[in-house]
Formats: C-alpha cells, structure tokens, sequence
C-alpha cells in the first residue's frame, strides 16, 4: 500500500534540514526531497530507514542513491522548468521523481530489466510521468530525443562517455561521477560545438556503470 503519513513528513523535513546543514542550498532542490515519500521507494522492510541520510540496496543488486548524493547532483546540474534531460540509472526512481518535481522533462535509462520493469510501473502509481522510460545501455544515451539541457549519470562511470558529450546542447551540462573504485563528481559543461569545461568536485561512492548486457 502506497501510504504517506505525518511521521514520514516529519522525518523529511528533518531529512531536508540535513540537507541544508551538509551544504545544500537550492531551495526548489529541498523543496522536492521534502514532499517524495522515499520509503515508498524502498523495500518496506528498510522503511524505517528510509529518512536517514543513506543509500539503500533496492532490486538487482542495485542501490537507491544517498539523499545527499541526489541533492547535490541534482544542484549541479541547475533544473529549469521544461528543460529535457536525460538520467542515466533509473534505479528506484528518486531521482527521477525529483527531476520531475522540478518540472523537467525526463528521459530515463535503466539496463537492469527488473528494475525497469518495476519502476516503470511504479513511478507514474504516485503521479510522476517521465517522458520516456528505455531498457537499454546508457552510454549510448538516447539519440532519438537529443540534445539535452542536462545529463545525469547515476551509477560510476569509468570514462566519460563519448554520446553523452555528443547528446549535449550547448549551454547543456553533463553531471557524472567518474572513476573506478572511488568515483570525482565531475561537471562539463559544453561551451560551444567542440568546447567543454569541466569542473570537478569531492569524493563520492556509486554502483558502477555497467555495459549492456548480452
Ligand atoms: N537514480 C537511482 C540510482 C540507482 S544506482 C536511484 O536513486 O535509485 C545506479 C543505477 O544505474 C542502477 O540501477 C544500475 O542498474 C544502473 N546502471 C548501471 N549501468 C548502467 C548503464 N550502462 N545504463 C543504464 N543504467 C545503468
């Protein structure tokens, strides 16, 4: 049952004042992380959990990402309303959820059949419609609804894929967490036709980038 109750309210404002103190300043950022119920993005038996400040496993081996984590990529990559992007690892959705929240228009990418088949079903249950939800590789990116005011990438990815730069506007920018074991948020933004400026940011942990299965 998809139930939302004034406890988790409150445990997500609490969340969201969390936020704020790790540094998190875009109010419409908060403002979406402080009205997505997360527990019900999550296995119910980590219901309890699901306001901590924490990634969670989810299906597939996969994880739901740190509130943090979202907040902070999700400001990075500055979300105006009708603006298209693209998210590379579906996942549970949250991010997903949040992006839409922002009134953009989303594009979504998962290659793990179960969790695209789950979210898919899921996320429009609690009213959030991506424009487009694909089964496939993410490094490709998705060419048909190209090019994109923003990219995000959800999972480590070991280099920064080719298509992703290629499926950018210019103006657009591109929000990645790249390396191997240890991954270094990473921002370009594409400043002309062959020129990207890329800044770089802390230390965070993802579930690698995978490619498609065969
Ligand atoms: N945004 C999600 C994060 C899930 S973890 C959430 O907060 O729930 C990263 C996701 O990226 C996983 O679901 C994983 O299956 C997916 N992933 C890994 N490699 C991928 C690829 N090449 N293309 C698309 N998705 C990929």
């Amino acid at each position: 049952m998809l139930k939302d109750t004034l406890k988790h309210q409150g445990l997500r404002n609490q969340l969201v004042k969390t936020l704020s103190d790790k540094g998190i300043v875009d109010t419409n950022v908060l403002k979406a992380i402080a009205k997505i119920p997360r527990h019900l993005f999550m296995d119910s038996s980590f219901e309890n959990f699901a306001y901590q400040d924490k990634a969670f496993p989810i299906a597939a081996n996969q994880t739901i990402s740190q509130p943090y984590t979202v907040a902070f990529q999700t400001q990075k990559l500055e979300v105006k309303p009708n603006q298209s992007i693209l998210e590379i690892g579906t996942g549970s959705g949250f991010q997903t959820a949040v992006l839409i929240s922002l009134k953009a228009k989303v594009y979504t990418i998962e290659r793990q059949q179960e969790l695209y088949k789950k979210t898919s079903l899921f996320l429009p249950k609690l009213g959030f419609r991506p424009k487009a939800m694909r089964f496939g590789d993410g490094y490709l990116g998705l060419p048909d609804f190209a090019p994109f005011d923003g990219i995000i990438v959800t999972a480590g990815a070991p280099v920064i894929p080719k298509a992703l730069l290629s499926q950018l506007k210019i103006g657009g920018r591109l929000v990645i967490p790249v390396g191997k074991d240890v991954q270094i948020m990473t921002l370009v933004i594409r400043k002309g036709e062959k020129d990207f400026e890329k800044h770089v940011f802390g230390d965070f942990k993802f579930v690698p980038m995978l490619k498609e299965k065969s």
